[in-house]
């Protein structure tokens, strides 16, 4: 039999080849995107409570009422935004299948969607999968900025969707409102839809404030946020997101949704509901969060790596060209391999393998796991060797 593949190009993602490997060789992993700390007991034993309580049957195809309210109202809570959890929520298995139900609801065949690399790697292959072309915008080192004067350029009546993520997964950026009004000032008047990925929107630092694209009304009538309890609440094993939409565009995407999952883990929901009725649990992670970006950068102050800016999510780059001259995809392997260090290469992020000599480390961990790993790297002086 003949396998004709729809994803000729698409391999094991990178997430698990280096944990696989860190695994492998014992090493402190600070690549694959999770927390190695508890998620809360509270939200754990709320969770059992509703398993033993018997709430195990299907849930509604878009999600718990209960849940979409307190969704909509953490969006009134940090943006001041009315949404309508009847008609703009959907409950979704993490972010990436919201991801995938938006990009599949509305990328025809022959649809061009543009993409900002560095990018997340769930992107490309949906709307591969469905038929679009994915037309590259390439961010530039070391802050990342978009010149959306170059995105424009791009635009082609083809054009169906553009898909930001702020902040933004490898390089820690994030979108300023400035850039929000350039986008909306290049969507007015147009069909283009925007898929905005916000998993990290609760994790950004230094008295910044996240830019949802939901807070813009020009980009908010166009536009599909999506975003994951996973990220937010520290247990992407549960794999729990959603989307906001209005109602025209989320009547669409739900119907993907009813038949590519139809709906997700119910003792879950009752649990997340009920905790969301409590802000601090949301509103609490910029400091939580800073203090272990900041930790990990004095770890590492001492070191060769050169840090880019981190403004927000749970990732710092680093460039490592002090170190080495040697392409990304190898430098992390030897780093595992010589040094009992897990990282991600950067150019993992391009489709084009473009390679920065750049590093993403993940400090989602404890302190104890951030001290072990800059007393690691501080010990990488260079590849030849001289080092260990
Ligand atoms: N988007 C980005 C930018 C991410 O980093 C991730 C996370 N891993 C996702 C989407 C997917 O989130 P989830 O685990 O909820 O599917
Ligand atoms: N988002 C996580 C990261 O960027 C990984 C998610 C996954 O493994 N699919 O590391």
């Amino acid at each position: 039999m003949q396998v004709s593949s729809k994803l000729p190009h698409v391999g094991t993602t990178i997430f698990s080849v280096m944990s696989a490997l860190a695994q492998e060789h014992g090493a402190i992993n600070l690549s694959q995107g999770f927390p190695n700390f508890p998620s809360s007991e509270k939200l754990t034993n709320l969770v059992c409570h509703y398993l033993k309580a018997g709430y195990n049957q299907y849930a509604p195809m878009p999600g718990l009422s209960g849940l979409r309210e307190q969704i909509a109202r953490k969006a009134q809570v940090m943006y001041g935004l009315e949404v309508d959890p009847a008609e703009e929520v959907t409950v979704t298995a993490g972010a990436t299948q919201a991801i995938y139900c938006a990009i599949a609801a509305f990328v025809h065949p022959g649809d061009e969607v543009i993409i900002l690399e560095p990018a997340y790697d769930c992107y490309r292959p949906a709307v591969e999968v469905n038929g679009g072309k994915p037309v590259v915008y390439e961010m530039q080192p070391p802050d990342y900025k978009v010149d959306w004067n170059a995105v424009q350029s791009l635009v082609t009546p083809a054009t169906r969707m553009i898909i930001i993520n702020t902040p933004h997964n490898p390089t820690g950026s994030i979108l300023q409102a400035s850039d929000m009004l350039a986008l909306q000032q290049l969507t007015t008047g147009t069909d283009i839809l925007v898929l905005s990925d916000e998993v990290y929107e609760h994790l950004i630092y230094d008295g910044q404030e996240h830019q949802s694209v939901l807070r813009f009304p020009g980009l908010r009538e166009r536009s599909l946020a999506t975003y994951s309890f996973g990220k937010t609440f520290h247990n992407t094993g549960w794999k729990i997101g959603y989307c906001i939409a209005p109602p025209e565009l989320m009547k669409e995407f739900r119907k993907v949704h009813q038949y590519n999952t139809f709906a997700v883990h119910r003792p879950t929901q009752h649990a997340l509901a009920d905790y969301l009725k409590d802000a601090s649990t949301y509103q609490s992670l910029p400091a939580f969060y800073q203090q272990k970006r900041d930790l990990l950068l004095s770890e590492l102050k001492d070191s060769r790596l050169r840090p880019l800016p981190c403004s927000g999510t749970y990732f710092c780059n680093f460039d490592y060209s002090a170190i080495s001259d040697k392409p990304d995809a190898e430098f992390t392997r030897w780093l595992i391999e010589e040094h009992g260090l897990a990282a991600i290469p950067v150019s993992a992020f391009y489709e084009s393998g473009k390679d920065e000599r750049v590093i993403r480390l993940c400090f989602a961990k404890t302190e104890e796991t951030l001290r072990e790993a800059g007393k690691a790297l501080r010990g990488v002086v260079s590849h030849s060797g001289s080092d260990s």
